[in-house]
């Protein structure tokens, strides 16, 4: 299975009157098609950041300094930005948390839908209006008719996060990128919505990054996850693999305290200590202020993401001891 999308060595900083603000700080996974890889942290952790680096909507003073983002044999982080925009919504969809901020306030929800199809599609007016309404059907609206004439304000948060995703799909992206796409949600509507996703991404066959604090929607919805602090991812693995054998003390940690899974800012807050302030970066290991099994040489060295297991990588000097023979033996066949 080749990967759709590869993300290598990816580092996004905000250069701030304070210093750089290491946000996403050398991230590196594969997107495989079909697969839905969840990436999930505590706010400040820099998944936001990462989807926004795919896209490569990143404002000032932020800036992509250093990585590559491999898609179809091409870089994107070295495209001009118009074949870029190209790139976005027509092959790289996305549906953001709140839908209120990425809909037009003062356009009806069928006309900024068709807009998208219009610009990418040689259709006239009334072919894309069909395929609207075509597209809020297949997101399970009753009444696309409604929907179609409706200003995103005159609809519920629920339907609103339907249209978001109509408008996502509607140029048959082959990624998709959900970055909290219930989190503005009640629970109920929440449920909803991730069905919706479910249903469309198996049809399709999408492959879809889906960035989220909640870990039971990881649980629910992701084949494979990457766990991310302060910048960095931490673990990654498959789905089943991260619940029953995290590797990772940050991983351990939130497992352990969730009987419930469902509000990783209520866990987190239970792991003892709180996020680093990226301006001030802690030696070595940047969990080690917060890591039970902490040892001096934790605020020495900076663990590598290296490979215990068979696609499983964790970035922890426990395991990087165990394997150091192994890895040498790895780097002589390299
Ligand atoms: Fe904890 Fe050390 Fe592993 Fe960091 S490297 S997670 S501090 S044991
Ligand atoms: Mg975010």
């Amino acid at each position: 299975n080749q990967p759709v999308l590869q993300v290598k060595g990816v580092k996004t900083h905000f250069f701030t009157e304070n210093g750089a603000v290491p946000s996403v700080d050398g991230i590196t996974f594969n997107l495989f098609k079909g697969e839905i890889l969840g990436i999930v942290g505590e706010s400040g952790s820099g998944k936001s950041v990462t989807s926004l680096s795919v896209m490569r909507l990143i404002e000032h003073p932020g800036k992509i300094v250093e990585g590559e983002i491999r898609y179809q044999d091409r870089d994107l982080l070295q495209l001009e930005e118009s074949e870029m925009r190209r790139i976005r919504g027509r092959e790289i969809g996305m549906i953001f948390q709140e839908p209120l901020t990425a809909l037009n306030p003062v356009f009806r929800i069928g006309h900024q839908i068709q807009e998208s199809l219009m610009n990418h599609y040689k259709l006239n007016k009334q072919e894309a209006k069909q395929r609207v309404l075509e597209l809020l059907r297949r997101v399970n609206i009753a009444r696309p008719e409604s929907v179609y004439e409706a200003f995103p304000h005159e609809l519920s948060g629920g339907m609103r996060q339907r249209a978001m995703i109509a408008m996502a799909i509607s140029c048959n992206p082959k990624i998709l990128i959900a970055d909290e796409p219930t989190t503005a949600l009640d629970v109920t509507i929440q449920a909803q919505i991730l069905r919706i996703m479910k249903e469309i991404i198996e049809k399709e066959g999408s492959s879809v990054i889906l960035i989220t604090h909640d870990l039971g929607v990881i649980a629910e919805m992701a084949d494979r996850v990457a766990v991310m602090y302060a910048g960095q991812i931490v673990e990654q693995c498959d789905v089943f693999t991260l619940f029953r054998e995290p590797k990772h003390p940050y991983t351990k940690g939130l497992l352990k305290s969730t009987p419930k899974l469902h509000n990783l800012k209520e866990t987190l807050d239970s792991i003892e200590g709180s996020v680093p302030n990226p301006l001030f970066m802690p030696s070595g290991c940047r969990f080690h202020p917060r890591c039970p099994y902490a040892t001096e040489s934790c605020t020495k060295h900076e663990p590598e993401l290296i490979e215990p297991a068979p696609d499983h990588q964790v970035r922890c000097l426990m395991y990087g001891q165990e394997f150091e023979q192994h890895w040498q033996r790895r780097g002589e066949a390299d």
